[in-house]
């Protein structure tokens, strides 16, 4: 029998409910064996004002102590150049064998999928697993899943999990005007953020 690991790659800028709870949404359905959080690393050239990969990679760590089977990659993080989930499902092929991996993302990145760096090799190397989440109808995304099918083949499937309106968007532009963050998060973030002031300036608004 493959193992069978789920990966979830993201900015978590920073971590949030709405990613554990896909998370292990994606972990009980599946029935996989362990997930696997990639946080990205910093961009080149930082367009916005955020935590550095330090803060974001700590933060990951501390949120997934709760979940025997959640883990975290700094692959991602430690790697000098930008880093594409092509290279990263690569490494973990080579890192794992004998391994069915499920790429798990939310239904806003699907649809982003083929200006990814070789959807097709990607879909080739994973199932891909796209949760529900509030800003796009079930019916557009699961069109949008058709449409990507025919051009690159693959195995994607929506999963439709209870719809949470969290985003990091959000959080840090409630931190940045000294509003209430409370149970958006893991506590321990929150008071992460807190002790290492971060987002204390909002950067997703001029
Ligand atoms: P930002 O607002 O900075 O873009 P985000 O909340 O979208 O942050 P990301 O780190 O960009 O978080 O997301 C990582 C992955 O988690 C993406 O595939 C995204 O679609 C998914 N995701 C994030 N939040 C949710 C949510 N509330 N429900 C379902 N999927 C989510
Ligand atoms: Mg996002």
């Amino acid at each position: 029998m493959k193992r069978k690991v789920g990966i979830m790659g993201g900015s978590f800028d920073p971590i949030h409910t709405g990613h554990l709870f896909v998370a292990n949404e994606a972990l009980n359905i599946y029935k996989l064996d362990e997930i696997i959080f990639v946080p990205t690393g910093d961009p080149p050239h930082k367009a916005k004002l955020r935590a550095d990969s330090v803060h974001r990679l700590f933060m990951v760590n501390m949120a997934v102590l709760s979940n025997e089977k959640f883990r975290v990659s700094d692959l991602e993080i430690e790697c000098k150049d930008k880093s594409y989930s092509l290279n990263t499902l690569r490494e973990f092929h080579k890192l794992y064998e004998n391994t069915e991996f499920y790429f798990i993302t939310g239904t806003d990145a699907v649809i982003d999928l083929p200006n990814w760096h070789k959807p097709e090799e990607v879909l080739k190397l994973c199932r891909f697993v796209a949760a529900s989440r509030p800003g796009i109808s079930i019916e557009k995304v699961n069109e949008k899943i058709d449409e990507i099918r025919k051009m690159f083949g693959g195995n994607i499937e929506l999963l439709q999990v209870p719809m949470l309106q969290i985003s990091s968007t959000e959080i840090r532009e409630r931190v940045s005007r000294g509003g209430s963050v409370k149970y958006l998060l893991p506590e321990c973030v929150e008071q992460y953020i807190i002790k290492n002031e971060l987002y204390q300036r909002n950067g997703d608004t001029p």
